[in-house]
């Protein structure tokens, strides 16, 4: 056991002069040690309707506080996780603590619906599936309480096969969520075809909502929302114009800076969202 090993910083792989077969094992066995010493773990986002102040959902949000190198982006190491080929393994786990999480806040009367980000290259093969039905089961979460957050759709190779891995996920009672939508290629095509509960309208669109093209999509994606019975979320709301602006065109489910940063679950348990109309001060 080299322990020494497991607090060098990450080879990646354009500084690695190893072999690819190589470094792959070494990221994996790092991987796989943040694991088992927590230094992986979880944050939680609030998703509110800010029609009713009521947090309706969480979204779980994966940390990686490495001890040398303090927090890595989860943009950054999902993508390295991906390329080492331990995406179901880490999925498994924050499936597995975002559940618990969900369960206990059950305990503590919160009803919020828990989501979890799964990359949408898991989807080539049933994997997924087995992994959310011994999850819930195991827990004991009722499975309406989880959705699957799919990031990465544009990477969906065959979206004929996705569909089918979709629905059978959803009839295990899960709902299915497209994040990000609007951006990169997650297409039009996408959301015709794969069914769908929710939709995440991208922060890149609502950041610019005093924009009138911007707010013109955002409409047109409320609209769709209301005329296909899916929910629309905008996402990277960061202040209260912008919670405004989203209410006014009909977007009433918000998370982001401007609601509430991801939280630790114990901070979870003790928030509040309320309803401030913006005054002078704070308008922009
Ligand atoms: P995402 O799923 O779209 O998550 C939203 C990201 O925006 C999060 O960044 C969140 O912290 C950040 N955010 C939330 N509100 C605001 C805001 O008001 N302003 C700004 N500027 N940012 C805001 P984070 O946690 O760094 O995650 C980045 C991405 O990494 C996520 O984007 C998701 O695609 C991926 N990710 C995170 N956790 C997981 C996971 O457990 N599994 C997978 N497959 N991907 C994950
Ligand atoms: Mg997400
Ligand atoms: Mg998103
Ligand atoms: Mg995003």
């Amino acid at each position: 056991e080299k322990t020494d090993e497991a607090h060098r910083p990450i080879i990646f792989a354009e500084e690695s002069n190893q072999s690819d077969a190589l470094w792959k094992l070494s990221l994996q066995g790092r991987i796989d040690r943040a694991l088992d010493r927590g230094e992986i773990y979880l944050v939680y986002q609030p998703k509110v309707d800010i029609s009713t102040g009521q947090m309706v959902g969480v979204e779980a949000l994966v940390r990686w506080n490495d001890p040398a190198r303090g927090q890595i982006s989860p943009a950054f190491f999902i993508q390295e996780c991906e390329r080492a080929g331990r995406m179901d393994h880490l999925t498994q786990f924050v499936l597995d603590e975002a559940v618990k999480a969900a369960v206990l806040l059950r305990g503590h009367g919160i009803d919020a619906k828990m989501s979890v980000n799964i990359s949408a290259t898991l989807l080539r093969d049933n994997r997924v599936e087995r992994m959310v039905q011994q999850t819930l089961r195991e827990h004991n979460l009722p499975a309406h309480l989880l959705v699957l957050e799919l990031t990465e759709t544009a990477r969906i190779l065959d979206l004929d096969h996705a569909v089918t891995v979709l629905e059978r996920l959803r009839l295990t009672g899960c709902s299915i969520s497209i994040d990000d939508f609007g951006v990169g290629a997650a297409n039009l095509e996408v959301i015709y075809k794969l069914p769908l509960d929710e939709l995440k309208i991208d922060r890149e669109f609502v950041a610019n909502v005093q924009n009138p093209k911007a707010a013109a999509v955002i409409g047109s994606m409320i609209a769709f929302g209301k005329a296909a019975g899916i929910v629309v979320i905008a996402e990277g709301a960061e202040d209260a114009q912008t919670i405004r602006n989203l209410a006014d065109l009909g977007c009433n489910i918000i998370q982001g800076y401007g609601i509430s940063r991801p939280v630790e679950l114990a901070d979870l348990l003790q928030f509040q969202w309320t309803t401030t109309k913006p005054t002078a001060k704070n308008m922009v």
